[in-house]
Parts: structure tokens; sequence; C-alpha cells
């Protein structure tokens, strides 16, 4: 059974709202028999998750507040999930933010202050997370995050967003090498478009999610389900001589020319 998340502690960061990505991954973790462990930012998105983690049956998922801009919230958070599980096998990765006016017009009128912020949210996260919790990694384990054909290419609107997730992008080659001697795998998925609460944030959202039907080889749009297996899959041996990869679950838009 290579397919063996059963049992194993996962760590999933970034659900707001039954839209969220993290959302989609929880739950094919939670079908698969994984242990959950949610993180959020901020008291009005903490309700949120109780909500959504309480649907899942038989779950008795561990719940933390955990805002990835403060490395003291980010040790707090996860010596806190030391003391409930001691180790952690997998850790997802499902935040990203940019201000509203970053995501629209031109690319080179981006604020320094924007730049830095979303940077800091979206990209230096994951090594800061990294850090702390490939030491509840005792096991080895599987991070993965979430990335997007803008830090490729140069998709409209994306703008600093794409410029952010270059830099995540090579975060998961850097940290992959860095980690792997420890047994640690890390990855990233490349979803295609899925509308929710961040992606209101992108100018003309709905006329990406129209290209894409129109000429992704599988004339469709993904959904969080899709990504959510992708990410069982990392997650589980099946993956395990996976490492620095970037998966695109994109209905294969990014072949296109
Ligand atoms: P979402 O709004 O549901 O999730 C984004 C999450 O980031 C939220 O839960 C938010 O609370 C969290 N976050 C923001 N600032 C934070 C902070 N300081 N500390 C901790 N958490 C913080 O939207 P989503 O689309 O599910 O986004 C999840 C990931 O997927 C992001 O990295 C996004 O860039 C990526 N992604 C999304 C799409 C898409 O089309 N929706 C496509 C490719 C990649």
């Amino acid at each position: 059974e290579l397919l063996n998340v059963k049992g194993k502690n996962i760590v999933v960061m970034g659900v707001a709202n039954q839209r969220s990505i993290a959302w989609g991954i929880a739950r094919s973790l939670h079908n698969a028999g994984a242990n959950l462990i949610f993180t959020y930012a901020g008291e009005r998105l903490g309700q949120s998750v109780r909500d959504l983690a309480a649907t899942l049956e038989g779950q008795n998922a561990i719940i933390l507040p955990c805002d990835v801009t403060s490395d003291e919230d980010i040790a707090r958070c996860f010596a806190d999930i030391k003391e409930q599980v001691g180790t952690i096998h997998g850790l997802a990765h499902c935040i990203a933010f940019a201000n509203k006016e970053d995501l629209k017009g031109g690319y080179v009128d981006t604020s320094r202050e924007g730049f830095v912020l979303s940077l800091d949210i979206s990209a230096y996260s994951l090594t800061a997370v990294a850090k702390v919790a490939k030491e509840l990694m005792t096991d080895g384990g599987s991070i993965v995050t979430l990335t997007y054909l803008g830090g490729e290419r140069v998709v409209k609107n994306y703008n600093l967003m794409g410029v952010a997730k270059a830099a995540l992008d090579a975060s998961v080659r850097y940290l992959s090498n860095d980690l792997g001697a420890q047994g640690i795998r890390v990855n990233s998925i490349s979803a295609g478009p899925i509308r929710t609460l961040s992606a209101k944030g992108i100018g003309e959202f709905n006329s990406i999610l129209k290209e894409i039907e129109e000429k992704a080889p599988l004339r469709r749009n993904v959904t969080q389900e899709e990504v959510g297996d992708t990410a069982l899959f990392l997650m589980s041996d099946l993956s395990r001589g996976i490492t620095g990869e970037n998966i695109h679950v994109d209905a294969g838009y990014h072949v296109l020319g």
C-alpha cells in the first residue's frame, strides 16, 4: 500500500472557506485517512475553519492560529503541534497575498511596500515554515505548496503575484536540496485558475477561466478536488522518488504556445 497517508499527521495551512484550495486538499487527505491539523490567519477565519472541520466525519482535527508574517506565531504554532502530536509527516502550504492594486494594470507600477508584503507572505513563508516543520518530520515527510503559471510566464494582471510565485518556485528547488538528506520532499502544484476568495483579487479573472475552457487541452477548468488528489499523491509514498518538482494540474494549459 503506497497510498499510505492513513494515520499520518498532516498540517494544512490556508483554509479560508469552502472554496479554498486548501479545503480541497484537506478533503482528499481526510478521505484517505490522514489526521489533519489546520492553521489559519486571524480569528475571523478561525470560526470558518472550525465549522468546516466539523463536517469531516470521524476527524478530530487540531485547529490553530498561525499568521505567517510572524516568526513568533509560527514558532508557537509548531510548538503546540509538537506538544499535541509529536511527529508530523506532511505539510500543505496554501498561502498567498498581494494588495488588490498590484493585481491589475502594469507590473512596473508595483510599490516597494506591496512587493515586500507579497513576497513575505507568498514566498518567504514557505521557507519560514519549512525551517520549523522539518524539526517535527522525524520520520521524513512531504511539503507541498501551490503555485501558478504566472510565475513562469507573463500572465495578464497576475503581475506582482507572478514574481512572488517565481520566488516560491525557486524556494521549492533550494528547500528540496536542503531537506532531501532528511527524507523530506518538497514539491509544488501549479493549479489552473479556480474561483476562490484570493482569485477575486485578480483583474478580469472570469476571462481567464473562459480562455482555459476554450483552449486548454482538456477544454475545461480544474477543481479543488483535482488539486487535492494530486496533493494526496505527493503526500503519499506513491510519489517517493519526486522532489523539487512542479506538477501542473491545469487541464494541460501550460503546454500551449
Ligand atoms: P484562499 O483565499 O482560499 O486562500 C489563501 C489563504 O492564504 C487564506 O486562507 C488566507 O487566510 C491565507 N493567508 C493570507 N495571508 C496570510 C498570513 N499572513 N498568514 C497565514 N495565512 C495567510 O485562495 P486559494 O486560491 O485557495 O489560494 C491558496 C493558494 O493557491 C495560494 O498560494 C494561491 O496563490 C494558490 N493558487 C490559486 C489559484 C487559483 O486560481 N485560485 C491558482 C494557482 C495557485
